[in-house]
């Protein structure tokens, strides 16, 4: 905060010179038609904004207009341009300035902020133009702006970075100028601190601007911070009879629907389903894997079952091992399978060797 004259000097001196002066809504003081524009901007570009604002003054020509218009038409009026919680507000607001303040805004942020559809930082921008108070916006440009001036880490969006950019907003007010000030933040914010390609070149703050000086423009803002993936685990258990292995074809929907797979479940509930019993069962190590939305880890245990088993649950069925990874199934199932067949390759080879090392031996 130390260098806040010159950031203002800086704005002021390059909005007169540079910044947009022939907007539908500048150059005049009418509150109504400030508000009106402000509303409009939200969300919104200028370009889109100004035949819609052309239109709607033409119908609805001062605030007891619109106060007096039935809802639907002001309705008709913003179709098109989006936010339709706007237009409600804006009718809102309009009823309330005429019923209880004699058809005339409030003359301060503080009071506009108690209307209707208007938030801090739209109350500052109309008391600033309509007005000329001193008041801080803070819109999503200027949250850009201030960020990338102060290279301010945090996603803007946490409580704590936006008190941080609002104490900023308010303590780089100029003494003076406030309607250049504002217009200035909002030109630069529009048309050169731009989201994607911030022309710093023929930015009139480059000097001090620290996102530039630390090569910093592509990160900040800092970035919505993305959700947790969730976690999940699921075992499958391998039913080995000798060389074969059970499948199971999964329902139509859902994950993996329609595919084979071992199934899938708690070792004793899976035997129990399938009538099955096991002479022997063991952990084999896990694999993960990563959908787009979850991570899956696979937890497998192989199960020796009991000879001659009768399978009376439907869409299962005994696939010859060396097939199995083959056979239909999903991704994450056949790295799985591949794993496991690969290991009791290995296995069966070490103990071949062995055998065949004892038979040596003892000749
Ligand atoms: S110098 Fe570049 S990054 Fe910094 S405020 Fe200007 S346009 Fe934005």
């Amino acid at each position: 905060m130390t260098d806040s004259p010159s950031f203002a000097d800086h704005l002021v001196a390059w909005q007169k010179t540079a910044g947009r002066h022939d907007l539908p809504w500048q150059n005049t003081r009418d509150p109504y038609r400030v508000w009106l524009s402000e509303i409009m901007l939200q969300q919104t570009q200028v370009t889109t904004v100004i035949p819609y604002y052309q239109r709607f003054l033409a119908r609805f020509p001062d605030i007891q207009a619109l106060a007096a218009a039935p809802v639907e038409t002001v309705m008709e009026h913003w179709a098109g341009l989006g936010y339709y919680a706007r237009a409600r507000n804006l009718h809102r607001c309009a009823r309330e300035v005429v019923a209880h303040h004699s058809g005339r805004f409030p003359a301060s942020a503080a009071g506009l902020e108690e209307l209707p559809g208007i938030g801090r930082s739209t109350a500052a921008a109309v008391a600033a133009f309509a007005f000329g108070e001193r008041a801080a916006i803070l819109d999503g440009n200027v949250k850009r702006v201030l960020c990338r001036y102060f290279a301010i880490d945090g996603f803007p969006g946490t409580a704590a970075v936006h008190r941080q950019l609002w104490q900023l907003a308010e303590s780089l007010l100029p003494q003076r100028d406030i309607e250049a000030y504002t217009q200035g933040l909002m030109d630069l914010g529009a048309g050169t601190c731009t989201r994607s390609r911030p022309a710093c070149e023929r930015c009139p703050l480059t000097a001090g601007c620290q996102a530039r000086q630390q090569g910093r423009q592509a990160t900040l803002p800092t970035a919505r911070p993305r959700p947790a993936i969730p976690e999940r685990t699921a075992t499958f258990v391998l039913l080995r009879d000798g060389a074969r292995l059970l499948l199971e074809r999964r329902p139509p929907v859902g994950l993996w629907g329609g595919l084979l797979v071992p199934p899938e479940g708690a070792v004793d509930a899976v035997l129990a389903r399938l009538g099955l019993r096991a002479r022997d069962c063991r952990s084999l190590p896990p694999l993960r894997h990563s959908f787009t939305h979850f991570r899956l880890t696979l937890e497998p245990v192989l199960c020796d079952v009991e000879a001659a088993p009768r399978l009376a649950e439907p869409g299962c069925e005994w696939v010859a091992l060396e097939q199995a990874a083959t056979a239909g199934v999903p991704t994450p199932i056949r790295k799985l399978l591949i794993s496991f067949i690969n290991q009791s390759s290995t296995r069966r080879r070490s103990a071949d060797s062995a055998v065949a090392r004892q038979a040596k031996a003892t000749k």
